[in-house]
């Protein structure tokens, strides 16, 4: 499958791993929004964001939040947002469910 980040997941392409056990992936993004920037994604591929999650596959989703949370604590981040982008006009690039962790500086208020 012609996915890059199940070529991550593979190790195909290098990432900077943030934290990794059987079911997500956490890295930091290579074109970072934010002092702080990261994705969660789970190793399976869901295809697309929010729209792609199932009864079947949100079992992933409960555990990819509590790694954003033992992660932000780790690192110390007490203020941080966390983003999923559905479809083009959401700003979607990679169509490989994924969470952005943002952090480390006033965030804009206007998220549309
Ligand atoms: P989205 O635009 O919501 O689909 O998010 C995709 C994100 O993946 C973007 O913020 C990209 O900068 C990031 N990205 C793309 N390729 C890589 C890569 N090889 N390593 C780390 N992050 C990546």
């Amino acid at each position: 499958m012609d996915c890059i980040f199940c070529k991550i997941v593979a190790g195909e392409i290098p990432s900077k791993k943030l934290y990794e056990d059987e079911q997500v992936l956490a890295f930091y993004d290579i074109q970072p929004k934010a002092p702080v920037h990261f994705l969660v994604i789970p190793k399976q591929h869901v295809l697309d964001g929010a729209a792609g999650i199932t009864a079947e596959n949100s079992g992933v989703i409960a555990h990819i939040f509590e790694v954003i949370a033992r992660l932000t604590k780790e690192l110390g981040l007490t203020d941080f947002r966390v983003i999923t982008n559905n479809g083009a006009d959401a700003g979607q690039t990679v169509h490989h469910l994924h969470f952005h962790v943002l952090a480390g500086r006033k965030l804009a208020e206007d998220m549309g």
